[in-house]
């Protein structure tokens, strides 16, 4: 819409005075100062480098036309470069030959250059909720010589209230009798009153630090936090919360099933049993485990089918106090062998139908393991840096990288989660997800922790969405967790949802649409955000209906996010920036890939000997203290919730010798459906 508002502005007289000087030293004008100052202050907030900004000219070039009525004014786009490393000054210089080149075309009228440049080769989309060509405007008029008197009639400048911005931002200047005053108008549609406020405060501080300005600096010295903005900042990241003084993930859960473990069922398809059940098998699995001589420390691998079974093995490895492995048996034999031996997992559970074929790792067959008589296990001392799981990511360079969970991380996780989203005993969840994507640990071991009826979904019900429709009525399913492709693929089955139910969306960014659309199916929406590195999930947020931009939310119980520059400097709220993921969550990083982890997970400036990792997700924070994502900054993409480094496959295809350079990218057939498309340069002579 067209709804609009204003944020006033004043700028002090000492400031403008001042920015007068610097003008008047550079051979500039205070136009170009304060539209160069805006342009800085756009760029930092978008991260773009090549932004247009609107201005209006008078359109009263000929002599002719000065007592003509009516309104002539013109609109003159001009385009501005900005690097954030090039100087205020040399800035000020560019902005200046735009204008004048801009001025010299000013008779152009602008809906001549909307009409040509839509129709030219590379064509300005028209967006007709958008403003073409340009959505920042800038205007300023020196009023300082205009009579402020006629005859005994004076008048003085009253600001009009504007409930309407043509738009999505414009800044305006009255230079006058009372001072250097102007306006914020913005799209009330885009942008918060208090966002806007930020702005033009932020905007104010950027001019008083270019009024002190004595030598050239750099633009992305311009941007600095405030003390009040790192008060907020530092508020939102407060997310202290008690944890459990036993940092052991499998007493942690015994513990649960103590609790709950006589009433609370585990289902898969037709069969129920009791989470003590579940625990006897556990037991005998780490029995058998331990049988074999796996101690503490050891990796586990679980090449296994969805079953109840699974679900025990997860159980009893953490109790034979190792770590497990997840290895999906629908994936590639090879890409598991890789993991197993990279890994050095000392031993591989597996069921006898689906058998790897290892040659470097021992095997236990479930079948086996479950028949073993359960002797008591003694409870273990669990170390800080013990694991919970050793989980592979697609590696940018051709192999996956194995990332190293903490326990502790995974007891925090599920106490968080047990709070917000919430989880309880009388909660029906669904588990959808292949064990080998982290958020699994969400839908298999929060129904434990908390004494909820788990109902474990197999991968072919799962990808059907009429099959997936029919199992979460049968079984009144109230609480689900997915990927937004596994949600789509619902609401095609003509699924209903209905009050009492929790959606749970994460693992990629969640699209209005589905937002809207899943919104009046459930009672709860909620979007879920984080990496594998920082144990699946550091944000949160419930979206309702009516929000407009999709949020992640705030960091989750023990976890902080800084957005922070290509410098490691946080950006203040607002401005775009890498977000970098802090807290208990941050796991031990990747498995003997010392380089790898060093670059990715870097040092905690505030805790001592801890660490925070960076996501390599584009993200601010929004004034109303959400998280906002924003994209990537690298090559990974998501694919149908599968997290891919493009640079795995290219890497590759290289490999083979007719290829001399490959690029791969997701190209999408439709908005729903994307596919890998790989490009290659023949080597000269092949084939
Ligand atoms: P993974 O390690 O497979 O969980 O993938 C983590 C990456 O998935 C993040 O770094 C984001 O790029 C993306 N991602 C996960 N959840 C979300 C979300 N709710 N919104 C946007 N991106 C997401």
């Amino acid at each position: 819409t067209g709804d609009g508002d204003t944020a006033w502005l004043r700028v002090p007289s000492g400031t403008a005075d001042a920015l007068r000087a610097l003008a008047q030293r550079e051979g500039s004008t205070l136009f170009t100062v304060l539209l160069s100052a805006w342009a800085v202050l756009l760029h930092q907030l978008s991260g773009q480098r090549d932004i247009v900004i609107g201005t209006p000219v008078r359109g009263r070039n000929l002599p002719e036309l000065e007592s003509v009525m009516g309104f002539f004014v013109n609109a003159l786009p001009l385009r501005l470069q900005l690097d954030p490393a090039q100087g205020f000054r040399s800035l000020l210089q560019a902005t200046r030959s735009e204008m004048i080149d801009a001025i010299g075309c000013q008779d152009v009228p602008f809906e001549h250059l909307v009409r040509v440049l839509s129709a030219s080769v590379e064509g300005v989309r028209r967006d007709t909720s958008r403003f073409p060509i340009y959505q920042a405007f800038f205007s300023y008029q020196d009023a300082r010589q205009r009579p402020c008197r006629w005859g005994d009639l004076a008048h003085a400048n009253v600001p009009v209230f504007q409930p309407a911005a043509a738009q999505d931002v414009a800044l305006w200047f009255l230079d006058g009798a009372d001072g250097l005053v102007g306006g914020l108008n913005y799209n009330t549609d885009i942008l918060f009153a208090e966002t806007a406020q930020l702005l033009v405060e932020r905007y104010l501080a950027m001019l008083a630090a270019l009024a002190k300005q004595l030598h050239d600096v750099p633009l992305r010295t311009l941007l600095s936090v405030t003390a009040a903005e790192t008060e907020r900042l530092t508020a939102w990241n407060d997310t202290a919360s008690p944890l459990p003084a036993d940092g052991s993930l499998s007493g942690y859960l015994d513990n649960a099933i103590a609790r709950h473990g006589e009433r609370a069922l585990l289902r898969h398809g037709d069969t129920a049993i009791t989470h003590a059940e579940l625990s006897t098998q556990a037991d005998r699995i780490a029995t058998s485990l331990q049988d074999r001589g796996i101690a503490q420390g050891a990796i586990v691998g679980l090449h296994l089918q969805r079953s109840p079974a699974m679900l025990a093995a997860m159980l009893g490895v953490l109790r034979a106090g190792a770590a497990y492995l997840p290895l999906d048996p629908g994936f590639p034999a090879e890409r598991l062998k890789f993991m197993v031996e990279d890994a050095d997992a000392a031993l591989v559970i597996d069921d006898s139908d689906h058998m790897l074929d290892l040659a470097s790792c021992r095997r236990l067959a479930l079948g086996v393991a479950l028949a073993a008589d359960a002797k008591p296990l003694q409870p273990l001392e669990c170390s800080d840096d013990a694991l919970a799981y050793l989980i592979y990511t697609s590696g940018s360079t051709g192999k996956p990288k194995g990332v190293r969970v903490p326990q502790r991380a995974v007891i925090n996780f599920l106490e968080s989660m047990r709070r917000s989203p919430g989880l309880d005993a009388t909660s029906r969840l669904a588990a959808v997800t292949t064990l080998s994507f982290d958020i699994a640990v969400l839908e298999l071991l929060l129904p434990l922790a908390v004494g909820a009826e788990l109902i474990l979904v197999d991968r072919d019900e799962a990808s059907d969405g009429v099959a997936l429709r029919s199992l979460l009525e049968r079984h009144q399913v109230d609480t689900m967790q997915a990927t937004p492709s596994t949600w789509r693929l619902l609401l095609e089955s003509g699924w209903r949802g209905g009050p009492q139910w929790k959606a749970l969306c994460g693992g990629e960014a969640l699209p209005v649409d589905l937002a809207e659309a899943l919104l009046p199916r459930v009672g709860a929406l909620w979007n879920m955000y984080g990496p594998t590195e920082t144990t699946v999930w550091s944000t949160c947020v419930q979206i309702r209906p009516g929000q407009g931009d999709i949020v992640v939310g705030r960091p989750i119980a023990n976890t902080q996010v800084h957005v922070l520059d290509d410098e490691g400097t946080p950006v203040p709220i607002g401005v775009a920036g890498e977000l970098v993921i802090a807290g208990a969550g941050v796991t031990l990083g990747y498995h003997q890939r010392d380089d790898l982890t060093d670059e990715k997970f870097i040092v905690d400036p505030v805790t001592p000997g801890a660490r925070m990792y960076r996501t390599g997700d584009l993200g601010r924070w929004r004034s109303d203290g959400q998280l906002q994502h924003l994209g990537r900054l690298d090559q990974q993409i998501k694919l149908r919730g599968y997290r891919i480094e493009t640079g795995e496959i290219e890497s590759v295809l290289a490999r083979h010798p007719d290829v001399a350079q490959a690029v791969v990218v997701a190209a999408a057939r439709s908005s729903e459906d994307a596919i890998l498309a790989a490009y290659i340069v023949p080597r000269a002579g092949a084939g």
